[in-house]
C-alpha cells in the first residue's frame, strides 16, 4: 500500500442507501451505549425454566452463583438443581422404556384383534351363501303359504 501522502481521495457512489447507513450506525451506537455483549452473557441452564414454590422466576445473580427467587429470594445450589434434573431425566428415560414395553403389548393385542377380524370375515364369507339361501327359502315359504 502507498503512503498516505500519495493517496488520492475519490468520491465514490454510495453502495448502501441513506436509510440503511443510518440504521446500521444507530445500531452500532446503541450497542456501544448499552454495552450489549450477548455472547459474553453467562447463561445458566434453568434460567427462565425454574420457578420457586411462591411462583417467582429463579435466576442466578452474578454476585451469588445460586438460583435465587426474584420474589422471596429463596436460594438453591446450582449443583442441587442439576442433580435433581439428572435424576428426573433418568426417570423419563426409564419410563420411556416402560412406555415402549406397553406399546409392544398393545401391538400384540392389536395383532390378535386383527386376526380375529380376519377370522370373522372368513366366517361371514362362508355363512353368506347359506344366509342368502335361508332368506330366499323363507321368502318362498312365505309366498307359498
Ligand atoms: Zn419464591
Amino acid at each position: 500500500m502507498r503512503d498516505k501522502e500519495e493517496w488520492y481521495i475519490h468520491e465514490a457512489p454510495r453502495i448502501v442507501s441513506d436509510e440503511v447507513w443510518d440504521e446500521v450506525n444507530s445500531i452500532i451506537q446503541k450497542q456501544e451505549k448499552e454495552k450489549i455483549q450477548p455472547l459474553n452473557k453467562k447463561v445458566h441452564l434453568f434460567t427462565s425454566y425454574l420457578f420457586c414454590e411462591c411462583g417467582g422466576g429463579m435466576y442466578v445473580p452474578s454476585s451469588n452463583p445460586k438460583y435465587t427467587c426474584k420474589k422471596c429470594k429463596r436460594k438453591i445450589h446450582i449443583e442441587d438443581i442439576e442433580a435433581i434434573f439428572k435424576e428426573q431425566l433418568t426417570e423419563v428415560i426409564i419410563s420411556e422404556d416402560e412406555v415402549n414395553r406397553h406399546f409392544d403389548g398393545t401391538h400384540a393385542i392389536i395383532r390378535d384383534k386383527e386376526q380375529e377380524v380376519e377370522n370373522i370375515k372368513s366366517q361371514i364369507e362362508k355363512l353368506e351363501p347359506n344366509a342368502l339361501m335361508n332368506i330366499i327359502t323363507n321368502q318362498i315359504l312365505k309366498f307359498s303359504n
